[in-house]
């Protein structure tokens, strides 16, 4: 079966990026957000984007132009009845998600694939009782979603092995490298980033370092391209601390995964990092 449209839902830090990546490739996006202002912010990212690489020289004006006017931005669910693909990217909440899966699922043909993003919420728990749960899996990009290579494709417990294989060919259809992944919390990649941000928070905690201190020695000694600290606010503080409590409570509240209370304090705060201007660092400067 060719695929042709793909609808994005969420225009936020993955869905803008998620958009472009597969705007590149061909394929018509219908980009969905419940904000005009987000739609708006995703619109200018992709004519800077696509300015920036017309200056480079890798495309012409005209393929700028054709790229941008495949991406459509839309205001309601209904118009995406007709997608081949939806790939959902709104917050990490379960029940934010599992109403818009209930949704798509009375909306979207069954042979349509229905995709989440999720950094670590169960596939099997966003697709329990819905109606043809084997077109329902995880389609785990990374941030940003256009530079970075992996996409985790995650297999539900009620996954198809039809559509597992469908989703796969896709990935690589976008220039991606699919891994095919069960349906664990935290999937792999998370599930290794938990310690990481949580142990940089601790020694944060017990003042052992300071938060430039310990981005500069995990960036300059530890050669990672970003600290501890930078990564939380490139993501979205909001974001990065709903992973951490759903792999928490995934884990059956095991120890290593505890949140952090430094983490829960910026959320409700509202300093989510780059998104909202200031977070471990103030990007308003
Ligand atoms: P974000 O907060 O930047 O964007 C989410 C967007 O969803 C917002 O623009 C919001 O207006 C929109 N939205 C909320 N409810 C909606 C609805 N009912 N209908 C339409 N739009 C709605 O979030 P994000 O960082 O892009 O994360 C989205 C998903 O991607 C999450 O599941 C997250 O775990 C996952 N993810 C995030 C990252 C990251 O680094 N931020 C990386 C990989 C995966």
């Amino acid at each position: 079966m060719e695929m042709t449209t793909v609808g994005v839902i969420g225009a936020g830090t993955m869905g803008a990026g998620i958009a472009l990546v597969c705007s590149r490739r061909g394929y018509q996006v219908l980009l969905l957000d419940a904000n005009q202002a987000v739609l708006d912010k995703a619109n200018a990212y992709f004519t800077s984007t696509l300015e920036r690489d017309v200056a480079k020289g890798k495309i012409t004006e005209a393929q700028k132009e054709e790229t941008q006017k495949r991406i459509t931005p839309v205001s309601a669910m209904e118009r995406l009845g007709d997608c081949d693909v939806v790939i959902e990217a709104v917050p990490e909440r379960l029940d934010l998600k599992k109403s818009i899966f209930t949704s798509l699922a009375q909306l979207c043909r069954s042979d349509a694939l229905l995709l989440s993003n999720t950094s670590s919420i169960s596939i099997t728990e966003i697709a329990g009782g819905l109606p043809h749960p084997e077109r329902i899996l995880g389609f785990h990009f990374f941030n940003p979603a256009p530079v970075m290579p992996l996409v985790e494709v995650i297999r539900g417990m009620k996954s198809g092995e039809d559509e597992v294989q469908r989703a796969y060919r896709f990935a690589e259809a976008l220039g991606k490298v699919p891994v095919l992944v069960t349906d664990t919390p935290g999937f792999i990649v998370n599930r290794i980033a938990r310690p990481y941000y949580n142990e940089a928070l601790r020694i944060l905690g017990d003042g052992v370092a300071d938060v430039a201190k310990i981005d500069r020695i995990m960036k300059r000694a530890g050669c990672f391209k970003m600290g501890p600290f930078e990564l939380q606010d490139m993501i979205g503080i909001d974001i990065n601390f709903a992973t951490t409590e759903s792999v928490y409570s995934d884990f059956f509240q095991e120890g290593r995964f505890k949140p952090s209370r430094i983490q829960q304090r910026m959320v409700q705060a509202g300093s989510l990092g780059r998104k909202t201007g200031e977070g471990f660092y103030d990007y308003n400067k």
